[in-house]
């Protein structure tokens, strides 16, 4: 006991300690978490920025073999030479796999005054005069123009000498040069005199590569995890490719990427194809000023804003950082319910631990008071039987009061002996409960019989109320009869100096279940408010027992209780200190046997 409010101090640091941990657990996973989804949301940026590029590089490239395969070397020897385009186009349709993606190759000489367009038959492996088709009208006036331009200026920029591509048509644009005049002043230069034209196949591109491309770089095992669209025109107006159906109202603004499908690449994959499309002399140190690093120019460029091919890409459900508070929010979730789960499973472990403890005060306080109370029967036993013995008491009027003394405390330890005994039946779960329509009155009637000589004794009045047309109820008659004899007996001991006891049965409805009620009540010390919780508890005794030394173990109401709910019903108690007690069995109707007595009591 002297040690017990430094234990207590001790319990309620260690909660305190442990409620601490579970705050700073609980914000420092709310700080890492942070933290994770803030990394998370990067990395995805990086991985969508990653793929973007790798789409479009992937996309270049396709266009990038179209420019190497139509390579004859730059610049050409002669205009004659031109003829083998068609043999390249025959092997570029040949070897390709993406060779639906020429529609047709021209050669356009652009001579003034012989200004000619030539189709390149792959077939027959020749060039043949033809008419300038109608989409290419305008391609063919800007082109003019560039030549126009072009024509005979010595200082020559470099981005004339890349391909071009015209969306109009859509077609790629290759300038074909000849070799420099050895007798005129820009010697050192070669010539403009035309265009080589590779027709793009849109369809093919719409329908097929860019599908394949956007599966490849976006796609997953699951389908798309990204919305992936490809749109034309400074204002992304004109669609060329979206991942979900067109009629989707799907909204790719504002994407979680964005990227110029014709924006350089971010190594120098395209410069072998430069480098030897250019001009000899744009590689002096003279022009390279001008025309900046090789490596940063793209090798296609559009000829016009509606050129401008961009990708978009936007997170399926929503953004990305829509997608990150998401996960976020699930980790989260998660991580405080598990928290919340440590929290009341040490809960639960203080209010079991407290129990543990309560429970085992309360048997070392049984132990000490089943001795006590065994002690002085015994005592009492021995003290008489030595008395008749040694011969002390040999009057007969003394002897009978000698036998009663040693029947009644023999008795008294009979019962408690049985107490401990059935409480050990009720908590190994031995019991057996025969549940049989019983007859309340007969039950009462047969307690009281069994009391009379403690009645008589202290000279109780008992006022008995019973309704005439009672009921049957469901129960098992022994436990019931140890039951109410329990009842009776505590209302002999704690009921003071009234000399009074009441036993009340009737059929009462509660609620929609039809019950029997059996009152015992007392007129005696009542019970305080708080103990009310603690006497149904095995070992428990009360305040006003402990301190009016009346005997007993704490076991009766405990097995009263275990009992009566064995039976499918329940125990109530009314008490207020100084007025007295009423314990109320509550029991089903043997009549209504499918009626459950409510237990909420
Ligand atoms: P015991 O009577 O052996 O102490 P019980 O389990 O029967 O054990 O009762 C537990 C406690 O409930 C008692 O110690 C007493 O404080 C209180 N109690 C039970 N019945 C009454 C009553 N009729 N009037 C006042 N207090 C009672």
């Amino acid at each position: 006991m002297k040690f017990a409010p430094a234990r207590s101090g001790l319990r309620i640091g260690l909660v305190a300690g442990m409620a601490v941990i579970l705050v700073v657990l609980g914000l420092l996973q709310y700080r890492w978490s942070g933290q994770v989804s803030e990394a998370y949301r990067e990395r995805m940026q990086v991985s969508l920025e990653t793929s973007a590029a790798e789409f479009r590089q992937e996309f270049q490239r396709e266009l990038m073999r179209i420019c190497l395969a139509f390579r004859l070397g730059s610049p050409a020897p002669s205009k004659a030479d031109w003829k083998r385009y068609a043999q390249l186009y025959a092997d570029w349709a040949r070897t390709s796999l993406h060779n639906h993606l020429v529609a047709a190759v021209f050669v356009w000489d652009a001579a003034p005054g012989h200004s000619r367009l030539m189709a390149a038959d792959a077939a027959r492996i020749r060039l043949s005069p033809v008419e300038w088709p109608r989409e290419f009208t305008e391609s063919r006036k800007f082109f003019e123009a560039r030549l126009r331009q072009l024509w005979g200026v010595p200082n020559v920029d470099v981005r004339f000498f890349a391909w071009s591509l015209d969306e109009r048509v859509p077609a790629l644009f290759h300038p074909l040069l000849l070799p420099p005049d050895r007798d005129t002043q820009s010697s050192r230069y070669p010539k403009l005199v035309g265009y080589l034209v590779v027709e793009l196949n849109m369809a093919y591109i719409k329908g097929t590569l860019l599908p394949q491309l956007a599966k490849r770089c976006f796609g997953g095992p699951q389908g798309f995890i990204y919305r992936v669209q490809v749109t034309a025109g400074p204002d992304s107006s004109d669609i060329l490719y979206r991942s979900e159906p067109p009629s989707s109202a799907a909204n790719f603004y504002p994407p979680d990427t964005e990227i110029n499908l014709f924006g350089p690449l971010p190594h120098g994959a395209l410069r072998v194809a430069l480098e030897e499309d250019l001009p000899a002399a744009d590689q002096t140190t003279e022009t390279a000023g001008k025309t900046g690093p090789l490596r940063a120019r793209p090798l296609i460029l559009p000829v016009t804003e509606r050129g401008l091919w961009r990708l978009s890409v936007k997170y399926r459900n929503g953004s990305l950082d829509d997608a990150v508070a998401r996960l976020r929010r699930r980790s989260l979730t998660a991580g405080f319910g598990v928290l919340a789960l440590l929290a009341i499973s040490m809960a639960m472990l203080i209010v079991s631990a407290q129990r543990a403890h309560r429970l085992a005060r309360l048997q070392v306080e049984f132990t000490a008071g089943v001795s006590h109370e065994l002690r002085t029967p015994l005592a009492v036993i021995c003290s008489a039987a030595e008395n008749l013995a040694d011969g002390v008491v040999s009057a007969g009027p003394q002897i009978k009061e000698y036998g009663e003394l040693i029947r009644r405390e023999g008795r008294r330890l009979r019962s408690m002996v049985d107490e401990i005994l059935l409480f050990a039946s009720v908590q190994s779960q031995k019991a057996v409960y025969n549940l049989c329509p019983v007859d309340v009155r007969e039950v009462i009637d047969t307690v009281l019989a069994g009391a009379s000589s403690r009645l008589r004794e202290g000279g109780i009045t008992v006022e008995k109320s019973i309704d005439p047309a009672l009921p049957l109820a469901m129960a098992d008659k022994t436990a019931l009869g140890r039951c109410l004899d329990n009842l009776v007996d505590n209302a002999l001991k704690y009921g003071g100096n009234s000399r009074w006891l009441g036993v009340r049965a009737s059929s009462e409805s509660n609620g929609r279940v039809e019950e029997i009620q059996i009152t015992v009540e007392d007129r005696g010390l009542g019970i305080p408010e708080p103990e009310l919780d603690y006497i149904f508890e095995p070992f428990y005794r009360g305040s006003g027992a402990t301190a009016l030394q009346i005997h007993g173990t704490g076991l009766g109401l405990s097995l009263a209780k275990d009992m009566i709910e064995a039976m499918g019903g329940r125990i109530t108690v009314v008490s207020a200190p100084g007025e007295g007690s009423a314990f109320t069995i509550h029991l089903r109707n043997a009549d209504r046997p499918h009626e459950q007595a409510d237990t909420s009591g």
